[in-house]
């Protein structure tokens, strides 16, 4: 396994293999890297010839007053974990590789990026878009990984990809959860003890929704009012917010249907924490 830290060696190697007829799978990454992750590697190390894996802390997807500085970071531990899973080269560039002195450009894509996450969180999603962009031209992936348990980036990201014809197949895997059905996050290693049995709220919740419409409900409202109480009832927890959606373009909906997404955010303590469920079928 390769480690890789400026755009110009990323970018050569990357030209090499695919003049050499592989196909690349690229596993886009913040790094302190979990189950979650090494998901998705799995899935690429199948999928493409070569497995590159990006870890980097985009600054410009953290806004003010967020948890940027205090991102866990560990690269040894990652590359580790990367190597386990048979990745072939690690892309981890510094800030001034990624955003040289006079960097102006981004790309943002419109809508999608005003739901959910992103009424409390301005401008995070043309961070992401744009740092995505970023590494889809200087690797030229032939797939790309992303997991549903962001379910909104993963939507803006397909997006994105097929709206500037990027060229990249955008796959999408499910969410991986800890035994008692936390959605894996690096940021649960904010919690404390008391917080992290708080934040089982989320996934409580999400479940009571399922109960719910698996008795009959197809009500928004009714499901969303019952998760809400549901999440106030916990102490520790603070709700942002509960959104029964069409999972292409994110519009609220006020009946349940297929391709419906039920997404929440609630903060619990430093953590702000995220987590869905896609009702494909009804
Ligand atoms: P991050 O490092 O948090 O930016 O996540 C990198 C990728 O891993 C994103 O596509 C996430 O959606 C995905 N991911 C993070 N947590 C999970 C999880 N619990 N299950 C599946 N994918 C995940």
């Amino acid at each position: 396994m390769r480690i890789l830290k400026t755009v110009k060696e990323m970018q050569l190697h990357a030209r090499k293999l695919r003049a050499a007829g592989k196909s690349i799978a690229l596993v886009p990454t913040m790094g302190a890297l979990h189950e979650g992750h090494l998901s998705l590697m799995r899935k690429a190390r199948i999928d493409g010839d070569v497995l590159i894996i990006s870890i980097y802390v985009n600054p410009i997807q953290f806004g003010a007053g967020e948890d940027y500085q205090g991102y866990p970071r560990d690269l040894e531990h990652d590359m580790q974990l990367a190597a386990g899973v048979g990745a072939d080269i690690i892309f981890a560039p510094t800030d001034e590789q990624m955003y040289p002195a006079g960097f102006k450009t981004s790309v943002r894509v419109a809508e999608l990026e005003q739901r959910l996450c992103g009424a409390a969180r301005s401008g995070h999603f043309q961070g992401v878009c744009t740092v995505v962009a970023k590494l889809f031209n200087i690797i030229g992936p032939d797939y790309a990984y992303f997991g549903q348990k962001d379910a909104q980036q993963a939507q803006i990201i397909k997006r994105m990809a097929a709206d500037l014809n990027l060229g990249v197949e955008v796959v999408v895997l499910p969410i991986v959860r800890d035994k008692d059905g936390l959605a894996l996050s690096s940021r649960n290693s904010y919690l404390s003890p008391a917080e992290r049995r708080a934040a089982l709220v989320l996934y409580k919740s999400l479940q009571l929704a399922r109960d719910l419409i698996d008795a009959g409900e197809r009500q928004a409202e009714a499901i969303k009012q019952q998760m809400q109480g549901l999440i106030q009832s916990e102490e520790l927890a603070r709700l942002e917010y509960v959104s029964v959606c069409e999972l292409e373009n994110l519009t609220e909906v006020t009946t349940i249907q297929p391709n419906t997404l039920i997404a929440l955010a609630v903060k619990v303590g430093q953590a702000r924490l995220i987590d869905n469920l896609l009702l494909e079928t009804v």
